[in-house]
């Protein structure tokens, strides 16, 4: 097994925001090590088609566009750890990620840890989740549901993304939305407007998902807003698509975090934190904009800082 005992820079996370830290810091001659994390490539990977990633006109798919990232980072001297870091010990004079029954030094820490899909915490949803009906992930379980009805939850383009990929194999697709409107981008609203194997139900909160005898799902109980009326839609898939939180437990009470648990950044600094040396990158420190064109520029700037964090100690010594 490689020593990693101590490094100059360790990047946590492998999406769009740790990968393009990668190259930067590789570029940058410091070898960085990058711990994977439990879902290599991250989220994107899960994304079927990505259409506005600059530079790639036809589109890419998400799990190709993370391939191409990795490569590149490998090609310039990155060192890939597979695993999950559980616990950190973070201060300006010593820094330490503990992955399994191991702890390794830095100098510096870039955090890009991403965010994760949220639940709605009904009735049915954990029962069926996994196979039984209920899903996070079009892309990953679209294919299941061929000639099938389904639900998708959600208003906003994850959701719109998911109905229209969804379209591919089922027979029909209902949004539920809470609202009157979507809040997802005009073209998608667009397309999946205009799109005829999808139903829009509005003002409709998801009340709870319903099991066949087999535990299988076969509706969902919706309460409609304006009359408080219950009722059942018949379907037998249920696709959540309802935002996402950030992965930052490992940090509380370690680095500063805000009521909804993003990072809290340095005053003029889109990466820096409260501790000296350790910077973050991408969706967990990101509550507005969430793209992965944004998730890479912060990995891009959060390499940079601590190329200058790291280059500013040694030439000090
Ligand atoms: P989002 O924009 O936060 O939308 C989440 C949706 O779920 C909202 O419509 C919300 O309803 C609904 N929702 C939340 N909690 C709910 C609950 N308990 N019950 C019922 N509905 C609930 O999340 P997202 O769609 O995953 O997008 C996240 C970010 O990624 C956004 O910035 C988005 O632009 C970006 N993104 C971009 C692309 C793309 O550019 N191709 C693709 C995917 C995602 P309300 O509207 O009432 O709040």
């Amino acid at each position: 097994m490689k020593d990693f005992s101590k490094q100059s820079i360790i990047i946590l996370g492998s999406g769009c925001a740790g990968l393009t830290a990668a190259i930067y810091a590789a570029r940058a001659n410091l070898s960085p090590l990058l711990i994977e994390g439990s879902l290599p490539g991250g989220l994107l990977t899960m994304t079927s088609e990505i259409e506005n990633f600059p530079g790639f006109p036809e589109g890419i798919s998400g799990f190709e566009l993370m391939d191409r990232m990795r490569k590149q980072a490998e090609r310039f001297g990155t060192q890939f750890l597979s695993g999950q870091v559980d616990r950190v010990e973070l201060s300006e004079a010593c820094k330490r990620v503990f992955v399994g029954d191991r702890f390794i030094e830095t100098e510096a820490l870039i955090i890009a840890t991403g965010a994760s899909p949220k639940f709605l915490k009904i009735p049915g949803e954990k029962e069926m989740f996994g196979g039984k009906g209920v899903s996070i992930c079009a892309t990953c379980d679209g294919a299941f549901y061929r000639n099938r009805d389904v639900i998708v939850i959600g208003g906003g383009d994850s959701a719109c993304e998911e109905a229209l990929f969804l379209t591919h194999f089922c027979k029909k697709v209902t949004i539920v939305h809470r609202r009157d409107q979507l809040r997802a981008s005009k073209i998608l609203a667009d397309r999946v407007q205009s799109e005829p194997k999808i139903e829009l139900v509005w003002n409709a909160v998801p009340q709870a998902i319903l099991a066949d005898e087999n535990g299988f799902t076969r509706g969902m109980i919706v309460q409609d807003k304006n009359n408080s009326q219950s009722r059942e839609i018949a379907c037998e898939g249920v696709f959540l698509a309802v935002g996402h939180e950030p992965n930052t437990k490992l940090f509380h009470g370690i680095l500063p975090l805000d009521d909804s648990g993003y990072f809290i950044k340095e005053p003029n600094s889109q990466t820096r934190t409260a501790v000296g040396g350790v910077f973050v990158a991408g969706d967990c420190a990101d509550p507005h904009y969430r793209q992965a064109i944004s998730a890479a520029g912060t990995g891009c700037q959060a390499a940079i800082e601590a190329e200058r964090y790291v280059y500013s100690r040694q030439s000090s010594v």
